[in-house]
């Protein structure tokens, strides 16, 4: 049977991959990231009711303006961006279909796309389904961005550096310099960033900063965002794209002929959520995933892995090479098997696997109960006990 060459080059999801290894083996899945507490009342009550009052049907093919509007409050409130929700906003099925329907409306065949490396592992074959050429920067877990190294990487065919900040799957929190520097290559080359702001509300350190705010950025910026670890919710599958008109203009209809829209009565729970939630509820969020980092982090040490605790985002990038000889692959297979732990490759967030060998990475988007479950069970590893 003929698949069409552009599938070709990219294999399947290895973190969901990991998700059914986990289910088959009954292990504790810290693999995928997804919570595994409940989603705030009023998002579920407001979703409920926006069934049953009948809110069923097609919302505006680039979202509701119920949420188009709480979105436009939002960005006000809390970065003081002006947005014209008419113009400059869609709502789009999850940050995935986000990214791939903003790099698809602004990249060509034969651009470069400049990505962070270590990367989330859909901004590969992101950029390979739009024929477009990745080109990779490091991105250090501890230490800052090489901006001297990065600035060798922009060239006159870059039309886009994917910026993630907090990082998945370094949990680093891009500084101001470091936005400074990849603001200043952005607008030298004439190129978008395109930002995944996911974990936005997210972090232990620092300040999360969209680039979008950065002195002539908001111009050549591409804001993702979305509700999914925010009001913990990734089933939704509600994602939010900020950018200026003319780009607004091609991904609304990229994403109209892919999906037709977002859930209707899943963008009203998110809506009521975005106005009914104020900062408490954003700053009990960050407090219990730091005790959860804190858990799997001292777990993880005590167990012998070699790992930094995560300034943002709720991943832990582990370095296992005192405990296994194994490359990453065969010890994430065997600690879900024999251990009842499941983690992510680390291989699958590198361009050549040999980088990630020795690494896998932990969620902790999960209660202190399972994370302290799978501190007991990763005690195991301990060559001496
Ligand atoms: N972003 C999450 C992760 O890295 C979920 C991935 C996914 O399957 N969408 O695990």
């Amino acid at each position: 049977m003929h698949t069409a060459r552009r599938t070709h080059g990219f294999t399947e999801s290895v973190i969901r991959g990991m998700t059914r290894l986990a289910n088959q083996h009954d292990a504790i899945n810290l693999a995928q990231g997804f919570p595994n507490f409940p989603a705030p009342d009023v998002l579920k009550q407001a979703a409920a009711k926006a069934i049953r009052d009948d809110i069923n049907q097609y919302a505006i093919t680039w979202g509701a303006k119920h949420l188009r509007d709480a979105l436009t409050r939002k960005y006000a409130e809390w970065y003081e961006m002006e947005i014209d929700p008419e113009t400059e906003i869609t709502i789009a099925c999850g940050a995935t279909e986000a990214m791939a329907s903003t790099l698809m409306s602004i990249v060509d065949p034969g651009d470069e796309v400049i990505v962070f490396e270590p990367y989330y592992e859909n901004y590969g074959p992101d950029t390979i389904l739009c024929d477009a050429k990745p080109v990779y920067v490091p991105l250090p877990v501890t230490g800052h961005i090489d901006l001297d190294r990065l600035a060798a990487a922009f060239s006159s065919r870059t039309r886009a550096i994917i910026v993630n900040t907090p990082n998945n799957p370094t949990g680093r929190v891009l500084s101001r310099e470091e936005l400074l520097g990849i603001a200043e290559l952005c607008q030298q080359y004439d190129a978008y960033a395109v930002t995944d702001e996911i974990y936005e509300h997210i972090y232990y350190e620092g300040e999360h900063i969209p680039i979008a705010t950065l002195p002539g950025m908001r111009e050549r910026t591409v804001t993702v965002s979305g509700a999914s670890k925010t009001f913990s919710v990734t089933g939704w599958r509600i994602g939010t794209i900020v950018a200026p008109v003319r780009v607004t203009d091609a991904i609304r209809k990229v994403h109209d002929f892919l999906t037709v829209g977002a859930p209707a009565p899943l963008q009203e729970g998110v809506a009521v959520g975005l106005e009914v939630l104020g900062k408490d509820y954003y700053e009990t969020l960050a407090a219990e995933y730091r005790e959860r980092r804190d858990v799997l982090c001292a777990g993880l040490l005590g167990a012998g892995f070699r790992c930094q605790p995560p300034e943002g985002s709720y991943y832990v990038l582990a370095d296992f090479a005192d405990l296994s000889d194994l490359p990453d692959d065969e010890f994430s297979f065997w600690l879900t098997r024999e251990v009842g732990v499941a983690p992510v490759p680390g291989s699958s967030f590198f361009s050549q696997p040999e980088m990630g060998r020795r690494l896998v990475r932990f969620a902790f988007c999960k209660t202190v109960d399972v994370l302290k479950e799978a501190a007991e069970r990763l005690k195991a590893l301990r060559r001496n006990d």
